[in-house]
């Protein structure tokens, strides 16, 4: 049987759910009374049946000038948080499926998958949706395309995957243009993880792309990477859901349980071959996941934290990018540091715990991992602020920088510029997509990309403009870490990183915030920012004198009981640093500013 295998690359809410989920339906894949909307999307759907019919590989067989293909579609996942599986996702695929909506437009998230894709040397089949929109502008955004992307308006597939409108057209594009897989069958076994999903009954369900070799039910299977060896206890293709077969191929793609316990030994981008002499080489381009993103997590009541650290180790059984570690804080107690590839991946996370457990969560500014080199000669990569060490230790301070690549209408061309000057970046490049749309590309400190650059870019273009980043590497800057003292006491969780020149403004307006949410004391107490010994910024609670107690008097006495209600409940949360008393929601009113 001839085979092709392809992916769906489009900006979010583009359609490709819904192309999916048409290809499916018109290889008779699913039965239009199977189709339930966005088959390849519902996780939610997923767990109620306990079945798995959210696959990331679907396998469709359809006829074409009398002769059977088998269409493979690999899902992508779409965001950058994911770069890294993106990518092995497109090396076992040939070609992709460029996909653009019709009134949208070119985006971000397109032109940034679509280079991946040529990088991966895929062929790209342009194709607009929506045409079936009253006001699609499929002819302007062929043009878009072209000049941004070198698509051939000519070539380009125009489509409706909600009508159902052109999908035999760009079946048959599929079959002419995706070049079939190459590879040798007898060649000894090379295959490659693309990605794993773990099931309660069976384990890990590994996603496997056959390169060279045939792999068999019942063989000794090796990942060379893990070092590990395996049993195939069962294999199949997803047509959706799991068909077991006897073999697969090289150029097919397929699943093997092997009875693995947990996702945490499946690597994405590993190479699963053969025990012994007969192994084939390694696959090349294998990197483990990177956490950039850094929070902490800990339950507001810390009764919870068991319930949480439960929690935590059943999501990272499903999800191994994710890892976290026990952490203590003066001022939050007993918790957990916690690592994400990025902020989405945070936002991930934290709605599955919220989803999945009882626990009431207190989530800390995210920070990204700083690289540190010390006087010594020592490389420290550091994911919390309070770790960087005191000043005169520091030989060179490093932080991540990434390539923004952001889609604006033309007319907010300058605010977003004034934006990424204003975040430190540095413009890259800057070019027309079409006469009313342009790119521009900058880099910019990781920092100040998680901080708040995507809400403030969608806020100065009124919600048209787009980002996407990449990760570019580490460099040298001019950064401090910014420490919070009370009567002279560091406060650990509210130290942060910064840079210098920020380090003033930033230190002032944490001061002042916690100065407004400390209450008084029998003594003064000194609220102060500083770099190492250096004192930048200081507010004062100043004493208790008797007449403040004063307004406990009097008054209706439904509002006094209600003030002495909120005292009692404030005290339970109250955490103490040296002499003085905070409150938990002073903390979090500071760590929420960032
Ligand atoms: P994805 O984020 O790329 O997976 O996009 P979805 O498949 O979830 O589609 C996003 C939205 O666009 C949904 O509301 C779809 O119903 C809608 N949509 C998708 N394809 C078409 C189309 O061809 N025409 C129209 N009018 N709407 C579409
Ligand atoms: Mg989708």
């Amino acid at each position: 049987m001839q085979v092709r295998n392809f992916c769906i690359i489009a900006h979010i809410d583009h359609g490709k759910s819904t192309l999916a989920d048409r290809l499916l339906e018109h290889t008779g894949t699913v039965t239009k009374r199977q189709m339930k909307e966005q088959l390849l999307d519902d996780l939610d759907l997923e767990r109620q049946r306990g079945i798995t019919i959210k696959a990331r590989a679907v396998s469709m067989r359809y006829m074409h000038k009398g002769e059977e293909y088998e269409l493979n579609l690999i899902d992508t996942p779409g965001h950058v948080d994911f770069q890294y599986e993106v990518s092995r996702s497109l090396a076992c695929c040939e070609g992709a499926l460029l996909l653009v909506d019709a009134f949208q437009g070119v985006e971000a998230q397109t032109v940034a998958n679509a280079y991946a894709a040529m990088e991966h040397d895929l062929a790209i089949i342009p194709v607009i949706n929506k045409i079936d929109l009253a006001y699609a502008r499929p002819e302007e955004v062929a043009n878009e395309m072209e000049q941004s992307l070198g698509s051939d308006p000519e070539s380009i597939v125009k489509v409706s995957a909600k009508a159902g409108i052109g999908i035999e057209d760009l079946l048959t594009t599929i079959i002419e243009k995706v070049p079939p897989p190459s590879g040798d069958p007898d060649a000894p076994l090379q295959a490659m993880v693309f990605d794993s999903n773990y099931d309660d009954y069976r384990g890990a369900v590994t996603y496997i792309r056959v390169m060279n070799g045939t792999i068999k039910k019942g063989q000794k299977i090796r990942f060379l990477r893990a070092k590990s060896e395996y049993e195939v206890i069962e294999m199949g293709q997803f047509r959706p859901g799991r068909l077991p077969c006897d073999t697969l191929t090289s150029g097919q793609v397929g699943y093997l349980i092997c009875n693995i316990k947990s996702l945490k030994e499946v690597h994405i981008g590993d190479t699963v071959s053969v025990p012994g002499e007969k192994a084939s080489e390694p696959l090349t381009g294998y990197s483990r996941p990177k956490r950039m993103v850094y929070c902490g997590l800990f339950p507001s009541d810390g009764q919870d934290f068991s319930e949480l650290r439960d929690a935590l180790e059943k999501l990272s059984i499903n999800d191994p990018s994710f890892e976290f570690e026990p952490e203590t804080s003066d001022a939050l107690g007993f918790g957990f540091r916690c690592g994400f590839l990025g902020l989405l991946h945070m936002e991930i996370v934290q709605q599955r715990l919220e989803q999945e457990s009882d626990v009431d969560l207190v989530q800390t500014a995210p920070n990204v991992t700083y690289e540190i080199i010390t006087k010594s000669g020592q490389t420290l990569m550091i994911h919390k602020p309070q770790d960087v060490p005191d000043p005169g230790d520091i030989e060179e301070f490093r932080q991540p920088i990434v390539r923004c690549n952001i889609v604006v209408p033309t007319d907010y061309i300058g605010p977003v510029i004034q934006l990424c000057q204003e975040r430190r970046g540095i413009q890259t490049a800057q070019e027309y997509l079409g006469p009313t749309r342009a790119m521009i590309s900058y880099d910019i400190p990781l920092a100040e990309v998680i901080y708040d650059l995507h809400d403030k870019i969608k806020s100065c273009t009124r919600g048209y403009g787009t980002l996407d980043y990449e990760l570019q590497g580490y460099e040298p800057a001019d950064l401090v870490r910014m420490d919070i003292l009370v009567n002279g006491n560091r406060v650990d969780a509210l130290s942060v990183v910064c840079h210098r020149a920020d380090a003033d403004r930033r230190g002032r307006a944490v001061v002042k915030k916690l100065k407004s949410e400390i209450e008084r004391h029998m003594f003064e107490v000194a609220v102060q920012a500083a770099i190492g010994s250096r004192v930048i910024a200081r507010e004062t609670v100043t004493a208790m004198r008797k007449n403040v107690t004063a307004k406990c008097y009097g008054g209706d006495i439904s509002r006094k009981r209600k003030l002495l209600q909120k005292q009692k409940e404030g005290k339970k949360r109250m955490k103490a640093v040296g002499n003085v008393e905070i409150s938990q929601k002073a903390f979090m009113s500071v760590l929420s500013t960032g």
